[in-house]
């Protein structure tokens, strides 16, 4: 059952990274990296935290939130709304 899992959990990696890196927008803005002005970014689920919810180990009630990584310096930009793809 192991096995299958991490063949599960490679095949979505696979799939994830078939999709290539793309290009968002954000409030009808293109999203650009912050730090080195590059336009195409990898999208990942993020978890807003809140330290309430953390104290009392309720992680999984906060709500969630789209990550984008830069592709070329790796920056983390996060955003609450899920930006849309161009
Ligand atoms: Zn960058």
């Amino acid at each position: 059952m192991k096995k299958l899992g991490r063949a599960l959990k490679a095949g979505a990696k696979g799939f994830a990274n078939a999709c290539g890196p793309v290009c968002y927008q954000a409030g009808g803005v293109q999203v650009r990296c912050t730090h080195c002005k590059g336009e195409l970014f990898r999208e990942q689920e993020a978890l807003l935290n809140t330290s309430g919810m953390t104290l009392v180990n309720l992680d999984w009630l906060n709500k969630s939130g789209t990550a984008l990584l830069c592709e070329n310096c790796g920056l983390i930009q996060c955003y609450a709304k899920k930006p849309d793809k161009l």
